[in-house]
């Protein structure tokens, strides 16, 4: 085809007007509309020159239906205003028929893209082979359109962008992830799952990428396009494509993917859902994924002093007289709440008193359902007697290179990342022997707010001679939402001066924003996290 927004011989009629004949031998054309500046799509009848359209079609507000192989309904809204009568609003469908099949499809291509006036790696044309699908995606039928409204918004704004850029531990391991295999990604393509700033897709560059495709859905590809552009040595080899992974089109497959979609706990945000979608859609058979596993660790913990400050926050319902009122009737309510917030923070890994197991998410082989609902038993020793508060969560995730394999770990006592880590705290904690056995179940079951709740069991099993035949003594359980954590980030830890690793370095809670000197001493720049994303609990 000379032109891929070029369509000839088409036929097309107005279906939502009576008695116009269908135009044959006419041409489809998309472009630049001269009043509207915006997309649109001219229909031109045979003989018609094009500068005197048939019809012309403002692609910001038109949709397409497929009605057959070739076919394809375009609605469109309509508005008619004359002089002192009040603006009429209506829909227009028009049939268009193209010749072959392979036109048919590059037709709908070329709609979206023109639709969603998809940018490219050279400004101001439109994106050669990269578009949207028009169906519902899988992405739009499982999350709640609201919330994705909110979290591509979020994804929208720079500072969040900067945040996870400005977690050294988490970029770093990034950059040096992909430059010690660079030969996985020489000479090779490249897709960029949710490229935020751009960030991972420059790295893939830099080892020498063929090309890259960075798809980022939110606000944020525009930006990512500026990046790019402003380093033309890498970002001609780059093109950014805005849009879900579940809906874009790619015009070739892909050597490797690489991706951030890790949330708190792993798995919060369902991004790895899309990374996995991601992969059906574009990787080439034997391609890689970097990230390529996922592992969520998982030990029970005691911590008195968290408990009691958590517990003392419903004391507030406890009192009998506010302003004349009892407020008692709601503190069993209130008590339950705040332990139905996981909590957030970086804690002293001697609060273990287990080691801990984990769970391995292979994101090569995993299906996209296997993340709806995950459940892990759980089996512990306790290793000293104490009362247990409930389970500590942590993740890490593997970067398979040829050459080298590198973690990235959010372990406790590991420098701070800015996902920290999580504990779910048991409104009735357990009293245990050193010895006596914990067992209990993590159930996690996905959402359509793009998180999960967390369904807790934890179990004290009987302890000492004759075990074998006793059961459970204690059993307590929590449901925890993974969307409300509770950012226990302000007070002092302790702890953390005791760590020579940590003597040079401030409170990750105290430091201000990183500087350029700690990122050329190779410290960890101190995550702060606004308070926006302590809301959010996004990554
Ligand atoms: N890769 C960047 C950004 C990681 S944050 C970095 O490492 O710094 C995750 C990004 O993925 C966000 O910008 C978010 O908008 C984007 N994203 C999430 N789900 C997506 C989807 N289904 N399709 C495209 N982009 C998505």
């Amino acid at each position: 085809m000379a032109s891929p927004d070029l369509f000839q011989n088409v036929a097309f009629s107005d279906v939502s007007a009576a008695a116009v004949p269908a135009a044959e031998g006419a041409t489809a054309a998309f472009g630049v509309g001269a009043a509207t500046g915006g997309p649109r799509l001219s229909l031109v009848k045979a003989g018609k020159p094009e500068v005197e359209p048939t019809v012309e079609i403002d692609l910001s507000d038109a949709q397409i239906f497929k009605l057959g192989p070739s076919e394809w309904l375009c609605v469109c809204g309509e508005s008619e205003a004359k002089a002192g009568v009040e603006e009429k609003s209506f829909s227009r469908a028009i049939k268009v028929v193209l010749r072959t099949e392979a036109e048919s499809k590059a037709f709908s291509l070329a709609f979206q893209r023109w639709k969603q006036q998809v940018i490219s790696g050279k400004t101001g044309e439109p994106l050669e082979n990269g578009s949207i699908i028009a169906s519902k995606s899988k992405f739009d039928t499982k999350i709640e359109a609201s919330s994705a409204k909110m979290y591509f918004h979020y994804y929208g704004q720079l500072l969040h962008q900067q945040n996870m850029l400005q977690d050294f531990v988490r970029t770093g391991t990034y950059y040096a992830a992909v430059m010690e295999n660079r030969c996985d990604f020489a000479g090779r393509v490249v897709v960029d799952v949710g490229a935020g700033s751009g960030i991972l897709s420059l790295f893939a560059a830099q080892a020498g990428a063929r090309h890259v495709y960075a798809v980022e859905a939110s606000e944020m590809a525009e930006h990512a396009q500026r990046l790019i552009s402003g380093n033309p040595a890498l970002g001609q080899r780059i093109t950014v494509i805005k849009g879900k992974v579940e809906e874009v089109e790619l015009p070739e497959k892909a050597d490797i993917l690489i991706s951030e979609p890790m949330g708190t706990l792993l798995v919060n945000e369902r991004m790895l859902e899309s990374y996995v979608i991601a992969r059906d859609r574009f990787l080439a058979p034997d391609g890689k994924m970097f990230p390529t596993t996922g592992r969520i660790h998982m030990a029970p913990f005691s911590d008195e002093y968290l408990y009691v400050e958590m517990a003392n926050k419903a004391l507030f319902w406890q009192q009998h007289n506010f302003f004349g009122v009892d407020l008692t009737p709601l503190h069993g309510s209130a008590f339950q709440g705040y332990f139905s917030q996981p909590v957030v923070d970086a804690f002293d890994p001697r609060l273990l008193i287990s080691p801990p197991t984990y769970h391995t998410l292979d994101f090569t082989t995993m299906k996209e359902e296997d993340l709806y609902e995950i459940d892990i038993p759980l089996s512990f020793v306790a290793s000293v007697g104490t009362r247990v508060h409930g389970l500590a969560c942590w993740f890490d995730v593997l970067f398979g290179g040829s050459n080298v394999e590198r973690w990235l770990t959010t372990a406790p006592g590991s420098p701070t990342t800015h996902w920290y880590q999580l504990r779910c705290v048991l409104s009735q904690p357990l009293y245990v022997m050193a010895g006596q056995v914990i067992t209990g179940r993590l159930h996690l079951v996905a959402h359509s707010a793009q998180s999960y709740t967390i369904y807790l069991t934890m179990s004290a099993k009987m302890w000492g001679v004759g075990a074998e035949q006793g059961g459970i003594l204690q059993t307590s359980t929590g449901k925890l939402e993974l969307k409300e954590p509770y950012y226990r980030l302000s007070q002092p830890q302790s702890y953390m001066l005791s760590q020579d690793q940590q003597q040079q370095q401030q409170l990750p809670s105290l430091q201000p924003q990183g500087s350029e000197q700690q990122m050329q001493e190779g410290l960890s720049p101190g995550i702060t996290i606004d308070q926006v994303d302590q809301e959010c609990g996004l990554h």
